[in-house]
């Protein structure tokens, strides 16, 4: 009986995962130099808390959760990071130690869709929260820092969009006056468009459905709703991304699929990667609201997901990396244990060595040692375990000589560094 990954999920193979590796720790690296800490939270969460943040009447919550009961709960695969991420934040109390808290996290998130290029059911987010800061400042730095992630990946043609929804009030505002628009057009809308005339008018904008598309085309900007404390924010944001060189557009068509978000929005795409219409890299902005509502005090928050599958589908091909630089050959039981000894030693020194257990022929081995890449393969009998010497053969160079034992991590350090610094 064989089985089958569940659809829309994959295994990530050698081969591939070296990439997976150099993106979380491009990310890593970054966030800590901004001064984020991570955080890890449960895959597992209670599925109101994802209808209390995310909204019921989101396309995410409505259709698209894996969630399941035990007992008397009912829990769902968390679709996303943020409301994760406020929870643990209300629940630890993280408020009452530090006025603002920077905090990043990477990890699979969940979500029933129809897979795709650049879209699957268990995918990858790697995301940064910033707590405490009000202000459009750190927004701008959110986006300056991907641009600078993406940018160090080698990722092009970069589109930065930014928009404002406006605090609670404005969007209220900002539905009412979509609402007016809509109503007369409603006979033109998709039918689920048309429900969500009532309860939820911001996600036709969402809508991938041509007829909502043309309907919605002279729809009434987000600006229009905005208080003026709104706007100061707003143009607080446009004022330090130009400052800082960031390129932007404003598209005030923006308003994202989540319900938390106030004020700022901004999604980051790339025409590379054939993504076609799954081109957002990363989507963003504040939720200024959202750890009220989860139970805690009224702290402003602001945030980014990075989707790592589709940044790995833009990124180019990088050269494969060598897997093992020394591959170990020993020939009977004596001198398998030295190999062991000696793999010890050289990983240790924080050489990658492979020891091959298997008892085959020279002739095996080498071939192994090659088909991995190896730059050494370091060759021992009973011959060189009762003289205390290493056959080593240079894979590259074509050479081989005989190496005193007592010397032969040093000789090994020194043919690999000048590989390195040649
Ligand atoms: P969201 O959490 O919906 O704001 O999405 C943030 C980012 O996560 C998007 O810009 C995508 O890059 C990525 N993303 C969202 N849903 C999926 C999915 N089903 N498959 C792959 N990536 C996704």
């Amino acid at each position: 009986m064989q089985f089958r990954a569940v659809k829309g999920m994959n295994d990530i193979l050698p081969g591939e995962i070296e990439r997976w590796q150099q993106l979380e720790h491009s990310f890593i690296r970054l966030a800590k130099l901004y001064g984020y800490s991570e955080v890890r939270t449960p895959q597992l969460e209670p599925l109101a808390l994802f209808q209390r943040s995310i909204g019921e009447t989101t396309e995410v919550v409505e259709k698209q959760m894996f969630s399941l009961e035990r007992g008397r709960e009912t829990l769902a695969l968390r679709p996303e990071g943020t409301a994760s991420i406020v929870r643990a934040y209300v629940n630890h109390s993280l408020f009452a130690k530090q006025p603002v808290s920077r905090l990043f996290y990477l990890g699979p998130m969940f979500r029933a869709e129809q897979p795709q290029r650049g879209r699957y059911r268990q995918f990858h987010q790697a995301g940064c929260e910033i707590f405490g800061d009000p202000g459009p400042a750190c927004d701008a730095e959110l986006v300056d820092m991907l641009v600078l992630l993406f940018q160090n990946l080698g990722i092009s043609n970069l589109s930065v969009e930014v928009n404002s929804l406006g605090d609670a009030q404005a969007k209220e505002r900002y539905k009412d006056l979509l609402k007016a628009y809509l109503l007369p057009r409603a006979a033109t809308l998709s039918e689920h468009a048309r429900q969500r005339l009532q309860d939820n008018p911001l996600r036709i904008l969402d809508s991938k459905d041509p007829a909502d598309i043309e309907a919605t085309a002279g729809a009434p900007s987000t600006l229009d709703a905005l208080s003026d404390g709104d706007r100061e924010h707003f143009n607080g944001l446009c004022a330090a991304l130009d400052a800082m060189g960031t390129p932007y557009r404003v598209n005030t068509k923006l308003v994202r699929g989540l319900d938390y978000y106030t004020r700022t929005l901004f999604e980051i795409s790339s025409d590379k990667g054939a993504l076609g219409t799954q081109n957002a890299l990363v989507g963003g902005g504040r939720y200024d609201g959202l750890v009220r509502e989860l139970g805690g005090p009224d702290v402003p928050a602001t945030g980014f997901a990075i989707g790592l599958e589709r940044v790995l589908l833009a990124m180019p091909e990088a050269p494969q990396q060598r897997a093992a630089s020394c591959y170990i050959a020993p020939i009977g039981e004596p001198a398998l244990h030295e190999a062991l000894r000696i793999g010890r030693e050289l990983r240790a020194r924080g050489i990658v060595a492979e020891v091959d257990g298997r008892g085959g022929s020279l002739k095996s081995m080498l071939r192994r040692a090659n088909a991995l890449g190896a730059r050494l393969c370091l060759i021992l009998g009973d011959e060189e375990v009762k003289s205390g010497s290493v056959k080593l053969k240079d894979l590259t160079e074509h050479t081989q000589t005989d190496a005193p034992r007592t010397q032969l991590i040093e000789r090994v350090t020194q043919i690999l560094a000048a590989e390195q610094n040649p």
